[in-house]
């Protein structure tokens, strides 16, 4: 069979008709050039965040599963326009859910991992010169056999497993920009874009709120050797290619400057200052499947003091991570305090590594601002730091 290229197509690239019809001219040219072609379609425009405010109107507190067979709805909307649109192009095309594609996850609905893709059926549909569309974002439980659904963004992490089950020559993830930047280009106008960039740094990145590409997709495409080509669906330039590490021969001291407005943050007053503490309440954090990012905690000053622990967590998490700590007030700690809005901002470079420095300037740039940081934390080629959003 002919190499197989994985085309992922995002929400704005497939967002009306036309953009569908587009969509499916590429998919078909690509065809036409020889490859076997899976393009995995996110939902159209705005669905997802429209199917969420559903759920919310007739809900405080949507069921999981259920949420999931709703919103698992607007990729296969897309998926099965997008076939109709490449049959009138004169190609055949198929179009097969998360579940059809094989595309198997634990049973964590919302934010589902995927643990297999049973990709045969994909294989059996291109060998009969099928175009295959696959809904983005979604799988089926192994157990349970539920929709799930792979969190915000999933769609590149489906695009980038069915890649790898299929030794795909490439993962191109069709999106509303060029590719990488060295910042958000919606908000830093002069940012430029990256001709390659490293696993690590991207991994970073995609970490600390460029939402240019899904944090579990890049993470995917390391652990199994996915080439990811990040390119516009409007434009025919090349994009950004994520490089294996090492193979970036001149490493700027900064390679990107990223931001996230969605970071809550949660304050744990009266902590013991006891082995175990810590254990338990993040164990409960851990247990309530709560992604906690930045921890910061100081050795009480005075002797019999008690401590404080202060954590970020998405805000979108921050009403599942009050829950889990509600039952260990008065023991594991005395109060909590949730702040709902905070931003975050880091700098990501690998150059960073060998340079004093750097976070001395980045503080005095903020500074300069006058911004105040309330939480730093750093890796050896990042630094973050909260502050107001
Ligand atoms: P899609 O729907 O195609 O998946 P996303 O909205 O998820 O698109 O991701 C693309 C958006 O990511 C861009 O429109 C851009 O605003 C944003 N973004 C944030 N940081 C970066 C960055 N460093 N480089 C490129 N885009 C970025
Ligand atoms: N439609 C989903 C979302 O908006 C998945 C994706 O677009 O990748 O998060
Ligand atoms: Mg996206």
């Amino acid at each position: 069979m002919s190499a197989t290229i994985v085309m992922k197509f995002g929400g704005t690239s497939v967002a009306d008709a036309e953009h569908i019809q587009s969509a499916a001219r590429r998919i078909v040219h690509k065809r036409e050039e020889g490859y076997s072609v899976v393009a995995v379609l996110s939902a159209r425009g705005k669905t997802t965040d429209e199917l969420i405010a559903m759920a919310e109107e007739v809900s405080a507190d949507p069921d999981p599963r259920e949420m999931d067979m709703l919103l698992s709805t607007g990729e296969r909307i897309a998926c099965a326009l997008c076939a109709m649109a490449i049959h009138d192009l004169g190609h055949r095309a198929i179009s097969l859910t998360g579940s059809q594609a094989g595309i198997v996850t634990d049973e964590s609905h919302t934010k589902a991992l995927i643990v297999d893709v049973r990709a045969d059926r994909i294989r059996a549909a291109l060998e009969k010169d099928n175009i295959v569309l696959v809904a983005g974002f979604q799988g089926v439980s192994s157990a349970g056999r539920d929709v799930t659904t792979l969190g915000r963004g999933g769609s590149d992490t489906s695009a980038v497993a069915v890649a790898a089950a299929l030794d795909a020559q490439v993962c191109e993830i069709y999106t509303d920009v060029l590719g990488v930047f060295t910042a958000d280009p919606r908000i830093v106008p002069d940012a430029r874009k990256l001709e390659t960039v490293s696993f690590e740094e991207v991994l970073e990145m995609a970490a600390s709120g460029a939402g240019v590409l899904q944090l579990r997709s890049v993470e995917y495409a390391r652990n199994h050797g996915v080439r990811i080509h990040c390119r516009s669906s409007f434009d025919e330039q090349p994009g950004t290619v994520v490089e294996a590490e090492g193979d970036t021969m001149e490493q700027p001291l900064i390679t990107a400057v990223t931001h996230s407005r969605s970071e809550s943050r949660i304050t744990l007053i009266g902590v013991p200052d006891a082995p175990g503490a810590a254990a338990r309440i993040f164990e409960a954090l851990a247990g309530a499947n709560v992604n906690v990012d930045m921890i910061v905690q100081n050795e009480p000053a005075s002797a019999g003091g008690l401590a404080e622990i202060s954590f970020t967590v998405p805000r979108e998490d921050l009403r599942v991570a009050r829950a889990a700590l509600e039952p260990l007030a008065g023991e594991a700690f005395a109060e909590l305090h949730a702040h709902e809005e905070m931003g975050k901002v880091s700098i990501v470079g690998a150059g960073m590594r060998s340079h004093p420095g750097v976070a001395a300037k980045v503080f005095g740039v903020l500074a300069g601002e006058g911004v105040n940081i309330d939480m730093i934390s750093t890796s050896p080629i990042k630094i973050s730091c909260v502050i107001d959003r």
